[in-house]
């Protein structure tokens, strides 16, 4: 049996995150981490070890679809794959993504706060808790628009966790094509610059 590492339980962060954000949504700042961190090391170290190792949510989804079988592990459709799906889907994703930052630049102008969860870009949540009324209201606007994002991201990964395989989410993951590209391109240049060095 292999060695079990700790990172290997990172599975509970991804847990605990949502399970906070239901207590309190600005620990839906929290997720920023999972945000920059898989940038960080593709921009500084040119490679995804954050998606081999560390991240929490392929976790959850091995966990749930593998030791758990929940997964009916049927293999995901070729065109999940393809570039201009993958492509598109993160282009989608970061429009809405700047969106939500609009709004929040919005609040911070003076306009009032939206106490919704936005799921699935579509259904608008009430989120009652009060966390949001012990800041300022665009932290507030952040964090409850960050909290939709991670939170829709992680059921579009659990329903194609149970239709197809346990990572099928990893497929067209937009933080998984973004670290792939910024590789890409960064041994692309380094590359260039050793046969320039020739
Ligand atoms: S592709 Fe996305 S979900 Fe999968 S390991 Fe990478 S960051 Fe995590």
């Amino acid at each position: 049996m292999r060695k079990k590492h700790w990172y290997d339980y990172l599975w509970i962060s991804a847990v605990s995150y949502l399970f906070l954000g239901l207590f309190n949504i600005i620990f839906a700042w929290l997720g920023m981490i999972f945000f920059i961190t898989p940038l960080l090391i593709a921009i500084l170290k040119g490679n995804k070890a954050y998606c081999n190792k560390y991240c929490d949510r392929s976790k959850l989804l091995e966990l749930l679809g593998g030791k758990f079988s929940l997964s009916l592990d049927i293999v995901p459709p070729v065109f999940l794959r393809s570039a201009w799906f993958r492509y598109g889907f993160l282009t989608f994703f970061m429009t809405m993504f700047s969106l939500m930052v609009y709004n929040t630049y919005k609040v911070f102008t003076g306009v009032s706060l939206s106490k919704n969860v936005i799921l699935l870009w579509v259904f608008r949540l009430p989120w009652t808790e009060t966390g949001a009324d012990a800041v300022t209201p665009w932290v507030a606007q952040y964090a409850y628009g960050f909290y939709g994002v991670m939170l829709t991201s992680t059921i579009l990964g659990l329903i194609t966790m149970v239709i197809f395989r346990p990572r099928t989410w990893c497929v067209y993951c937009p933080m998984g094509t973004m670290t792939q590209t910024i590789c890409k391109i960064k041994h692309r240049k380094e590359t260039q610059e050793k046969f320039k060095m020739l």
